[in-house]
């Protein structure tokens, strides 16, 4: 039986309706706020905090301070019928002076009730002076007496999404955090104890209740403990699901070298010392019973592609099958065409699946792969489809993984019986984030580039000099050069993107005709492959794009790349569009078109990517200036988004949860035992559902 979630978690999986205050509409302004459920509300949060223990006499309170008065209603001034922009104001006082409340739009039955003439209330907000008199306009809080306990604390201040009063909020937030249960600790006591640490209760309890501005940092003993559980659930669930990837039987490969020679004999190159070496990690890999899960991290134009064909040819040696997935069309595609020719000259059996493969030709291919006919399959997203099988995939390789969620790439691994896996990302990420993406993976480095390499010469440059850019680029392609142009990321939405590379397009076809060639995502299959190819062998010498083009194309005689609003784009994600170019040998420019004025972060984040091309350094100072969250420049990274952790602040946590969870395993492997169960709730907690899967039983 699949182990299920834990009674005692029940009422944190709640749908956040279940709180009080939060109906169905504002359900959805919680669910785009922090989530659907109870459970994700317990991780929204206090960004701040409003001191309201202050409580003086109104003659005692100071302008622009925030205060609790306790005050009697003298009288209402409801605002003139006809002219509602005069507001209604209500005249409050004590023994010591007057105040006057002011409400803009107001409706008087409500303040009526309120506020009834007479009568004792506590109202909290900011003072202010108008006209020498004191005022508060909109009071923060109106309550009773008896209810000034409940306004007269530290009240946190969370963000806030439109529609969503912090009122209203706050009241979810508090009950989402009362419902939270006691639970078993699941932290080693030691370690606990060493760190001085509370419980997971008391913790969240904690940071939902700072007293203080100090509280509401990132190092405190509670929000620590509380990032250390979100980690050590990531590391865990990351070593469950590798463990049972590795205890599945894999098989050893061990090819002759028969194939991979004559692919070697076609290749017009020597392949650097750093190829030769992952090659061989790869082969030892495919070599042992084990089952390989490496990741090959090589920056851009590090050559990748070749030691994943050579590692495919091992697999065929063994008269296997093996596959390479790439992310989209143009990529696949773009694989298929360098790999054939090398892979047809051994004699090895070489075929694309995508999207556009239809009808009867994709069930020739399918037949074809399902006989193992076909030895290597390229392809996209399709390869993954559940009418794909293959006689016997012995080894999948997943290109520019970070562009894939975590299952489609085992899902790929999961159509063989053992097979072998090989990752390979352009995106050099940091150690911190490598280990919270993928755990305790083995890693293999291309840090050494092929010779030949052309330095590239970045330059910002404002937007306002366009036409001299257009200029300079006519004259480049009347000598023959190669440009892509890169058309700004608008917003995160493809449709902004696309009206804006169009209208470039638009723009630089008025002035150099059909030199000039459009590329983005929504263009169908075969008019991408007419763009490309009019740009890689034809008589387009410049390519419009979206960033369609960041991953992986490849045109070596490519010199010149202008990115338009390159201050909107992530460094790295502008790494990997500068690393289009420079490839064929032939010394490359960079232009980064900004909109003046840069704010100071924006010019430190371009300089840096204009004086280095060192794809880590570039990764690690992305990583400082904007926090982990964005260093991809998009949210669908593949890269896990922690709520409570942040891997900059917290990065010694992340190594620490990382052998924590190796020591639990290797004592534990089933979560049996008593912290085990604990662990178990850990990891339904924090929604690692599928790694709980992976165990045998409950
Ligand atoms: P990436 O790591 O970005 O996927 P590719 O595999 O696309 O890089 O390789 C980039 C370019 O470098 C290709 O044109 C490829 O033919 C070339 N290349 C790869 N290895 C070598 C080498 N050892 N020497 C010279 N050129 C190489
Ligand atoms: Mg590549």
């Amino acid at each position: 039986m699949a182990p299920l979630r834990p009674q005692v978690l029940f009422p944190l999986f709640a749908p956040a309706t279940a709180l009080p205050g939060i109906g169905p509409r504002l359900s959805q302004l919680v669910e785009r706020l922090a989530g659907p459920k109870v459970v994700n509300l317990l991780w929204h949060l206090p960004a701040g905090l409003v001191d309201r223990r202050f409580a003086p006499k109104i003659g005692d309170a100071p302008p622009g301070k925030v205060a609790t008065l306790t005050v009697e209603v003298l009288a209402h001034a409801p605002s003139p019928p006809r002219n509602k922009r005069v507001p209604y104001r209500i005249t409050c006082g004590d023994d010591t002076g007057k105040i006057t409340l002011v409400f803009f739009h107001a409706h008087a039955d409500y303040l009526e009730k309120q506020l009834p003439v007479g009568e004792t209330r506590v109202v909290s907000g900011k003072i202010e002076l108008f006209d020498g008199k004191r005022q508060m306009t909109h009071p923060d809080h109106i309550g009773t007496l008896a209810e000034i306990d409940d306004i007269k604390r530290v009240e946190a201040v969370h963000p806030l999404t439109e529609g969503l009063s912090p009122k209203t909020l706050d009241k979810a937030i508090r009950a989402a955090v009362a419902l939270a249960p006691e639970l078993p600790e699941w932290q080693d006591a030691a370690y606990l104890k060493r760190q001085g640490w509370a419980g997971w209760r008391e913790s969240l309890r904690a940071v939902h209740a700072p007293k203080s501005e100090d509280e509401l940092a990132l190092l405190t003993p509670a929000r620590s403990r509380l990032a250390f559980d979100e980690l050590l659930s990531n590391q865990l669930a990351l070593a469950l699901m590798r463990l049972k990837a590795r205890t599945r039987r894999g098989r050893s490969l061990t090819g002759d070298g028969s194939l991979r020679k004559k692919i070697e004999a076609a290749v017009p190159y020597a392949l650097t010392g750093a190829q030769k070496r992952a090659i061989e990690e790869i082969i030892a890999d495919l070599a042992s019973e084990n089952r390989m899960l490496r990741l090959l991290q090589g920056d851009v134009g590090s050559g990748k592609t070749i030691v994943a064909l050579l590692a495919m040819a091992a697999a065929v040696e063994s008269g296997l099958q093996a596959a390479l997935m790439a992310p989209t069309e143009i990529l696949a595609q773009q694989h298929f065409d360098t790999i054939r020719p090398l892979a047809e000259a051994a004699g090895i059996r070489i075929e694309a699946l995508t999207g556009r493969v239809k009808g009867a030709a994709r069930a020739a291919m399918l037949e074809d792969v399902a006989a193992g006919r076909v030895q290597i399959l390229v392809g996209t997203h399709a390869l993954i489809q559940k009418d794909v099988e293959f006689h016997d995939l012995a080894f999948a390789v997943i290109d520019e993984q970070h562009r894939f969620g975590v299952h489609q790439r085992l899902e790929l691994g999961n159509k063989g019986n053992g097979t072998d896996v090989l990752v390979m990302t352009a995106t050099p990420i940091p150690r911190t984030l490598t280990l919270t993406a993928y755990g305790d993976m083995d890693v293999s480095r291309l840090d050494e580039k092929p010779p030949g390499r052309a330095p590239v010469d970045t330059r910002l440059v404002s937007l306002e000099r366009l036409e001299e850019i257009v200029e300079a680029v006519g004259r480049a392609t009347a000598k023959d050069a190669k440009v892509y142009w890169v058309c700004p990321l608008v917003e995160e939405s493809e449709r902004s993107d696309l009206a804006a590379a169009e209208a470039r397009f638009a723009h630089l076809k008025e002035r150099f005709g059909a030199k000039v060639a459009l590329l983005h995502g929504q263009m169908k299959a075969s008019d991408k492959d007419a763009a490309m190819e009019r740009f890689a062998h034809g008589d387009a010498r410049i390519l419009v794009a979206t960033t369609v083009i960041e991953v992986g194309v490849d045109v070596p005689d490519a010199t010149i790349i202008v990115i338009e609003h390159a201050e909107r784009f992530g460094l790295a994600q502008l790494h990997q569009l500068r690393g289009r170019i420079g490839r064929g040998g032939k010394p490359g420019t960079c232009l980064l078109l900004y909109t003046a004025p840069l704010t100071e972060t924006a010019k430190s984040r371009l300089s840096t990517l204009r004086d280095t091309e060192d794809g880590f350094l570039i990764a690690e100072e992305d990583l400082r200036l904007r926090g982990s969250g964005e260093v991809l420049g998009t949210r669908q990274s593949g890269l896990p988004e922690f709520k409570l952790a942040d891997v900059m602040i917290h990065g010694e946590l992340v190594a620490a949860a990382r052998d924590d969870a190796r020591l639990i395993l290797a004592r534990d492997p089933d979560l049996t035992t008593e912290r085990g169960q604990a662990l178990r709730t850990l990891l339904y907690l924090f929604e690692q559902d599928d790694a709980v899967r992976t165990l045998r039983s409950g």
